[in-house]
Parts: C-alpha cells; sequence; structure tokens
C-alpha cells in the first residue's frame, strides 16, 4: 500500500517539506503586515520567529544528513554571535548592525553561489544554471562590500563626506556594464575554465559596491541601508533559484520588494530620487556640494523655572523628539512628562519625523518602549499643519529634522528634505546640550528665531528636572 505521497513520486518527508515551506511562506508575510504597525509589531516579530524555526526544522529533518554535524555547528555559532550582537547592541548603534548583517548576507550569497559553481558533478555547462550563480554572485559582492562601507560610515571610521570621483558615473556603468557582459563567457565556457570570468565578475562587483556606497554622504545613510536590505533581499531570491529553493525565493522577494519600498518612501520623505540612490552618488550632486548659509543672530536661552510656567499655561503642546532623545534615554522621563501635561488637560501630542534618530522607527521604538499611547504619536505628514495653532513646541534632543533651511536655503546640505514646520508655533523651546550642529553638520536658523528658547542641558536630566518642577 503505497501513501498519495509516494504515488505521486515524493517521500513523506518532501510532503513535510513543501507544507513547512508554505506555512514558512505565510508566516512571514503576516509578519511584515504585523510590523506595518506598532500595535502590531511585537506579534509580526513572533510570526516571523516562528516561521525562521519551522524553516530550519524542516531543513534540519527533511534535508540531506551527510553534513548535519557542520550544519548544527554553524547554527550553533551564527545563533551565538546573533544573540550576543544584539543583546549588545546600543539602540543608537541599530543602523550599523543592520548594515553589517547585510554584509554578512551578501557574503553568504557569494559563497553559496562558488560552492554551487564547484560543487563535484555541477561544473558541467548548464547555462541557466550558471546565469543564476551569476546573478547571486553578482547581487551578493555589491551587497557585501557596500554594507561594509555603510556600516564604516555608519560608524564614524571612515569619513561620512561623499566620494566624489570624477567620472564616477561613467565608472560605475563600465564596471557594471562589464560584470554584465562576463556572463556570457562564463556561461558557456566548460568546466573550470568559466572560473576566472566569474572571478573576474565577482572583483569588479566588489569594487563597484564600494563605490557606490562610497559616493553617499553620511547624512542620507538610512536610504542606503534600506537599499542593501532590498538587494540583500534579491541576492538571496536568486540564491533560491540557484539552489532550487522555493521559500529562500519567497523570502527574497519579499525582503527585496519590502526593502524597495521602504527605500521609496524614505526617498519621498527626503524628497530624493530613488533612481540616483540605486546608481549611487545619491544626494551628492546638486545642493549637497555647500555646506549652507551660516547663521547670524544670537540665541535666547531659557530656564526650567520659565520653562515649565509656558507649560503650565498652554493647551496645545507638541513634542518633536529626535537623536538626543534617544542618546540621553530620555524617552521614561518624557513620558512621565506627557502624563503630567496630559493629567492638566493640556492637549500633548509627538510629531515623529520619518528620519529622526538614527533608523526608521528610531523614535516609534523609543516611545512605545516607554508606554507612550500611539493615538498620540503622529507621523509628520500628519501633524505639520497643526503648528501654527501650538503654544509650545519642545524639541527633545533634535537638530536636522526641523532645520528651515531645508525650505530656505538652496545651499544647503538638507535642502529639499521635508521638515517639521515647528518654527509656526508660538514658542518652540529646544533641549540640547550645546549650540552644536546636528548629524548632517549644517547650522541651524531656528535657534536664533524670535520665538525660540533654547534650554541647554542633557535631555534625560534636563526633563527629570523639568519633571520634578512641574510636579512641585
Ligand atoms: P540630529 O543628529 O540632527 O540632532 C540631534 C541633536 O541632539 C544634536 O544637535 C545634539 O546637540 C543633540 N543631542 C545629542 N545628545 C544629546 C543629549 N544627550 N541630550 C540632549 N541633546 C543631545 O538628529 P535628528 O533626529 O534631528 O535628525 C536625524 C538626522 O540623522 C538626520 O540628518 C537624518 O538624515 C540622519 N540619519 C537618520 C537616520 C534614520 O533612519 N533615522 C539614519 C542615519 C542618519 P548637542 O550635541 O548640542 O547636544
Amino acid at each position: 500500500m503505497h501513501s498519495s505521497a509516494e504515488i505521486l513520486g515524493h517521500g513523506p518527508m518532501d510532503v513535510f517539506k513543501g507544507l513547512a515551506w508554505v506555512i514558512a511562506g505565510v508566516l512571514f508575510i503576516s509578519s511584515l503586515r504585523g510590523l506595518a504597525s506598532q500595535e502590531t509589531a511585537r506579534r509580526g516579530n513572533g510570526y516571523g520567529i516562528v516561521g525562521m524555526g519551522l524553516a530550519i526544522l524542516a531543513m534540519l529533518v527533511a534535508g540531506t544528513k551527510d553534513n548535519i554535524a557542520f550544519l548544527i555547528g554553524a547554527l550553533a555559532i551564527g545563533a551565538t554571535v546573533g544573540v550576543t550582537m544584539a543583546q549588545r547592541v546600543a539602540m543608537t548603534a541599530m543602523p550599523e548592525m543592520v548594515a553589517i548583517l547585510h554584509s554578512f548576507v551578501g557574503l553568504a550569497a557569494v559563497l553559496v553561489g562558488y560552492a554551487a559553481f564547484l560543487a563535484p558533478g555541477h561544473l558541467g555547462v548548464d547555462s541557466a544554471e550558471r546565469g543564476e550563480i551569476w546573478l547571486d554572485v553578482l547581487i551578493g559582492a555589491i551587497t557585501f562590500t557596500g554594507s561594509i562601507v555603510a556600516f564604516l560610515k555608519l560608524r564614524g571610521s571612515v569619513s561620512g563626506k561623499p566620494l566624489l570621483l570624477p567620472g564616477r558615473h561613467v565608472a560605475n556603468l563600465l564596471m557594471f556594464g562589464t560584470s554584465l557582459a562576463l556572463v556570457v563567457p562564463f556561461a558557456t565556457q566548460p568546466g573550470t575554465e568559466a572560473l576566472p570570468f566569474l572571478l573576474a565578475m565577482t572583483l569588479l562587483a566588489c569594487i563597484l559596491g564600494v563605490h557606490l556606497v562610497a559616493a553617499i554622504g553620511g547624512a542620507d545613510m538610512p536610504v542606503v541601508v534600506s537599499m542593501l536590505n532590498s538587494y540583500s533581499g534579491w541576492t538571496a531570491a536568486a540564491a533560491g533559484f540557484m539552489l532550487d529553493n522555493n521559500l529562500l525565493i519567497i523570502t527574497g522577494a519579499l525582503v527585496g520588494s519590502s526593502g524597495a519600498i521602504l527605500s521609496t518612501i524614505m526617498c519621498r520623505a527626503m524628497n530624493r530620487s530613488i533612481w540616483s540612490v540605486i546608481f549611487g552618488g545619491f544626494g551628492a550632486d546638486a545642493p549637497s556640494g555647500g555646506t549652507g548659509a551660516k547663521v547670524v543672530g544670537d540665541m535666547t536661552e531659557t530656564s526650567i523655572d520659565e520653562l515649565t510656567e509656558e507649560l503650565r499655561n498652554a493647551k496645545e503642546v507638541i513634542i518633536v523628539p529626535g537623536f538626543g532623545m534617544a542618546a540621553a534615554r530620555a524617552q521614561h522621563a518624557v513620558k512621565q512628562l506627557v502624563d503630567l501635561l496630559r493629567k492638566r488637560g493640556v492637549n500633548t501630542r509627538f510629531a515623529i519625523h520619518p528620519v529622526a534618530g538614527r533608523l526608521p522607527g528610531h523614535m516609534n521604538v523609543l516611545l512605545a518602549e516607554a508606554s507612550v499611547p500611539y493615538d498620540i504619536v503622529l507621523e509628520m505628514d500628519e501633524i505639520n499643519q497643526d503648528f501654527p495653532k501650538t503654544d509650545v513646541v519642545f524639541v527633545v534632543g533634535a537638530n536636522d529634522i526641523v532645520n528651515p533651511a531645508a525650505q530656505t536655503d538652496s545651499t544647503s546640505p538638507i535642502y529639499g528634505m521635508p521638515v517639521l514646520e515647528v518654527w509656526k508655533a508660538k514658542r518652540v523651546v529646544v533641549l540640547k546640550r550645546s549650540r552644536g550642529a546636528g548629524y548632517a553638520g549644517v547650522d541651524n536658523p531656528l535657534f536664533v528665531a524670535p520665538s525660540t528658547r533654547m534650554l541647554f542641558k542633557d535631555a534625560k536630566a534636563g526633563m527629570e528636572e523639568l519633571v520634578a518642577k512641574l510636579m512641585a
């Protein structure tokens, strides 16, 4: 008596694997859906973990058992490295970690590509298979080196300044064109004779990855990281075709397309063109050659006492958190302030810029961690028109995202980036430690505007002082 699976030519293990693939695919899609909003993000993450666990289990149970010890050893090492990195990483260093993890995906794709090519019995010319290997290695190598440069730039180990070599677009085109052309000899030469072409293409793709990202300025790194995220997805999908692994194709396509969508959304938020990100030199052309106009005027300082009075008398307050709130870990004190104000009947809300902090969603994560209700956390588009009717805007450790020069100074590196129009409020109070610039390194005319007051303190210490005063 044969089971239907065996009659169809599949063993029960294949059926189990197939089923596990489908369930894992559905879980990955549910995971993305969950991650789309703060309320469901934790659940979405859970789906992703279960999906990935199932996929690994299915592979261990249904896959070849020849190298199972190596596989388990590799899993143990990978899991240990991953858990240690995730536990140690500071929230502010998250983009760096994401960038370095993308480089692992790129490197893995390159190695798997080479392994597939050099595997015994696979050296015969199968042009389609060679094409898949070529695509996997090409995207993998660009992702690998590009992500390393992004990691070094975000870490500050190399300068955040764009590297603008003369004729860089032509150089990129030549490198890409030659990499493309190399697929022909690689796909048609027999056996190891094809290897030099693969090696040459890998080298070119590695240089291209470095050059594409090196041409992009530090302030534009978030889009680059999200774009590299997309590349790492496509490289996984290419590996899926190469290895005949449907789940890898599904997962790769999900990561690739969601990364591309996120990059597009971020580009729109920063008024940049997605094509210039893909082709490198993003943000390096027109305005960012300059450093922006020098700001003249004096900053007016305020005190905790004065601010306490203003907040007590206010009806509408908007808090604009930025990188400084994250750096100082001031979110819990901010939450206390919000509770106090709301108890007094002051309509207190948050305005979140899409690139506030150092990674997309940075502020949302911190505010959620401090249990700030989601309904008072508003995106830029939802709240930008409300500033004129606001009594006090309290800017907590933010700078670039509230810089009016983005609208008025065409020589500024951030010109064209949509910003929170806080200067339209009756009073703006900026809490930061010094007169220093923000991430983009440009002066901020907001600080000398007549309605602005500066409170020079560490965000957490200043916020705690303010809360204590308001409670007194
Ligand atoms: P900025 O980096 O522009 O400004 C942060 C301000 O916080 C600084 O001016 C600093 O001033 C102040 N600060 C730092 N530490 C403290 C502290 N302990 N207490 C109080 N203040 C502090 O941050 P924004 O959030 O306004 O803008 C984000 C910038 O980062 C944009 O340019 C964006 O393009 C870029 N970026 C964004 C990413 C993302 O995805 N969100 C990723 C990478 C970059 P002072 O030193 O005087 O205290």
